[in-house]
């Protein structure tokens, strides 16, 4: 080959973007990816051959002028460079002055799911060995720790159940709400029209009309943050209609007729009172999924981003277990996960408050005792803080969120559980519990709560609150307000501004180890191209900085810290890259052993409890958190994805494709309130909530409702989080990003 074309790297690697976990082969040169080609369909379980346009085109931003390439101090209000030596020692100098004087629970670290498996854990190891403290988290937080909680409290594992391809892509029926599956996850979003088209039954329950309600059998309006009422009303009449799988109900779950009693109330006229879902069509969507002999139960964050979000999950998996769609082929209950590594780096790696890697409890003796012995230093034995109480710790800042209001009434009077065997480990995010197994306590831990804990330096990797926390303001105030913060970026986010020091991080293109898709499947990633400047794998910095402070970590490459996962980690006990490298389909977790083949899908025998039965939690709709228009704040304001944009935008508003095509953000309003308002079509508007305000550009569009607004998440000006505010769900501590009172006034009104 030519000169030319031997510099070209080619890396057999996994897509930056979301949790479908795409593979492909990454073209390089000279620190800019030149494209993407189709890899081997042997060796790309969950695409084939298909990518989606970010995972296609959206690499701009990684040769992008403004990457960070060198370390960045803060003197006097201003940033200026400074060598890795230099502000590494800033770095273990400030982080130490603090833990002195305010002790190990005064710092607090997040990790993040564009970080690599290896990076996540060393992110917590850090938290935990070097620094001492209880307070790490990640994003995880904010997207689907509502869902791990229902699911470990139901069946057991906080993850997806099944496959992508041979189980989403083949089953008979689905069910998909709370999910805008084309724009975000969009290969995803092709598997399940292709199935459609060749006859599987589509049912699509949101408050927008999404393309993927497009393709459906069924499409059902319903107002948000009202799911539990139909979803408890379809329960309901499957129960009456003796439509139920009572073998499965019988032989494989607990607390049939606690569900049962909860789900009485919710009769046709009450679920089409509360959510305005006709009779007609409940009965319709109940009985073809409760007739299938396979069914698909998809979700995102619709669902999970309410104050409630625990609540809306559990009701997702009390349907799917009385249908008996679960612990089989080509059915499951589907979580639809937002980054490319967040089950793996977000969850299983342990960035979480309550859980060591692996799911095992913080609380459990004989858990602390093997990461002691492997790590010559105990880790805490408390919960620490979940990173949305984090903002509420920091001395001078208002407290918008305090500990101890648990959800202790999903419905029941103890929660449709409630038996003896409930163990002590942590509530919210495990998914798997004490020893991997679950548990029937459904109440959040105390622990550490903002009330008694006062942070004042806090660590974040590539991650952006100042973007992506509910209400903006007070997360810059709290930022601000910090004594000392350290960001790890590859830009000079809104979140890197307010820091101390700053330090350029390798991008995903860049770097080589492993991320674990949304069906629980650890993929490689390669190197395409090498970092700009100075900037270092996470893992490195980690490494670097660990080192100064008294704790030599000798990892010599990502296979090293792999090996330790594997030792510490039951569910990665086999996934060593000598496999990964060998067997390019992956291995999807539990894997045992290295003879251990992966399991693909989930509870074939047993669920994830020391009696192997799946519990139902009944759950209820809260009636004082039901969502409803104030005369002053008369429109419900949900907010998502667009398929060209990607979270806080960090990345895709430095990509041209995505700039083209949605260049800044807007507000989605119907014809009807438009013509109401007096608004045309591209007229910038500004919306207003409680919290703040916004002018944005108005895209007149039938998607929702008439009196439900939309905007994306994506976009620094016209920050859809001025307008979001710090509601919680008490068991998650997830904040309702989809139900906000807000107005619309035309610019210039008033
Ligand atoms: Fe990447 Fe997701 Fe698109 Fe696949 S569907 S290419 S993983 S963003």
């Amino acid at each position: 080959s030519t000169g030319r074309k031997r510099d070209i790297t080619v890396a057999d690697t996994t897509c930056t973007y979301c949790g479908v976990g795409c593979r492909f082969d990454l073209y390089g040169k000279d620190g800019e990816v030149l494209g993407v080609r189709p890899a081997d369909p042997d060796q790309t379980p969950a695409n084939d051959f298909s990518t989606c346009v970010k995972g296609k085109f959206g690499y701009d931003f990684v040769d992008s002028d403004e990457r960070l390439t060198t370390p960045l101090v803060k003197e006097d209000g201003e940033f200026r460079e400074a060598s890795w030596d230099e502000a590494l020692d800033v770095v273990a100098e400030r982080l130490t002055e603090i833990r002195d004087e305010h002790g190990s629970e005064s710092l607090a670290v997040t990790s993040s799911s564009k970080a690599t498996n290896e990076e996540n854990f060393l992110a917590q190891k850090f938290a935990r060995q070097v620094l001492g403290t209880p307070h790490v988290d990640n994003c995880t937080r904010l997207c689907h720790s509502s869902t791990v909680a229902a699911l470990k409290e139901t069946v057991g594992y906080g993850a997806m159940t099944n496959r992508i391809n041979e189980d989403i892509g083949e089953t008979d029926c689905y069910l998909v709400t709370g999910s805008n599956t084309t724009e975000s996850h969009p290969v995803l979003a092709t598997r399940i029209v292709q199935n459609v088209r060749d006859g599987a039954d589509l049912f699509v329950f949101d408050p927008r009309e999404t393309t993927m309600a497009e393709h459906a059998d069924q499409y059902t309006r319903t107002k948000p943050g009202a799911d539990i009422a139909w979803l408890n009303g379809m329960m309901r009449h499957i129960i009456e209609e003796d439509r139920y799988d009572a073998e499965f109900v019988e032989e494989r779950t607990k607390h049939f007729d606690e569900l049962k009693e909860t789900v009485e109330p919710y009769t046709p006229e009450v679920v089409e009172e509360v959510t305005d879902v006709s009779p007609a069509e409940l009965r319709n969507a109940a009985e073809t999924i409760a007739d299938a002999d396979t069914c698909v139960y998809g979700w995102a964050m619709g669902l999970t981003q309410h104050s409630h979000g625990t609540r809306n999950a559990l009701a997702v998996a009390n349907l799917a277990l009385l249908c008996g769609h679960l612990g089989k082929p080509r059915s499951g209950l589907s979580p639809f996960r937002g980054q490319n590594n967040v089950q793996g780096g977000g969850g299983d790696m342990g960035p979480i408050p309550n859980t060591l890697p692996g799911y095992q409890s913080v609380e459990d003796d004989e858990v602390l005792d093997k990461f002691e012995e492997a790590w010559g230093v105990r880790p805490p034995d408390e919960v620490g803080l979940r990173i949305t109480e984090m903002f509420s710790a920091i001395p001078g800042v208002e407290k918008t969120v305090s500990g101890g209001d648990a959800d202790d009434a999903y419905g029941g009077d103890d929660s449709g559980g409630g038996d003896s065997e409930t163990s002590d480990s942590g509530s919210d995010d495990s998914g798997g519990g004490e020893q991997e197994r679950g548990t029937d306590d459904p109440s959040a831990d105390e622990g550490y709560t903002p009330d008694n804990t006062d942070l004042h330096g806090m660590y974040i990797v590539g991650e952006n609150p100042a973007v992506s926390e509910p209400d903006l303001e007070h997360a810059g105030e709290a930022l601000a307000a910090l004594d000392f913060l350290v960001v790890q970026e590859l830009f000079m986010t809104e979140t890197a501004k307010h820091a101390d020091v700053v330090l350029p991080a390798a991008s995903m293109a860049e770097k080589y180890g492993t991320v674990t898709n949304t069906e629980r499947r650890v993929q490689l990633v390669r190197p395409a191209v090498e970092s700009p400047g100075e900037a270092r794998t996470d893992a490195a910095i980690l490494q670097d900085l660990a080192g100064r402070l008294g704790f030599e970590w000798e990892y010599g490459s990502p296979a090293d810290v792999m090996d330790e996962i594997n030792d510490l980690t039951p569910i990665y006990g086999g996934v060593t890259y000598d496999r990964l490298e060998e067997k390019e389909n992956g291995l999807q977790w539990p894997c045992w052993d290295e003879d251990h083949p992966g399991t693909p899908y989930l509870y074939d025998e047993e669920f994830n409890f020391d009696d192997g039965l799946a519990r139902f939690v009944p759950s209820e709709l809260p009636d004082e958190r039901l969502p409803a228009g104030t005369e002053a704040y008369p429109f419900t304001l949900t907010t998502g994805r667009v398929l060209y944009h990607w979270h806080t935008g960090s990345m895709t508003r430095r990509v041209r494709t995505s700039m083209q095509h949605v260049p800044e953000s807007f507000v989605t309003v119907h014809p009807e309130a438009a013509e109401r308002l007096g608004v045309a079509d591209g007229e910038y508007v500004r919306v207003e909530s409680e919290q703040g305000d916004i002018v944005v550009r108005a895209n007149v569009e039938e998607t929702s409702g008439p009196d439900v607004l939309f905007i994306p998440m994506h976009f620094v000006h016209g920050a859809v989080n001025r307008l979001t505010k710090e509601e919680f769900d008490p068991t998650s501590k997830i904040p309702q990003y989809k139900v906000t009172n807000v107005r619309v006034r035309p610019l210039g009104g008033d």
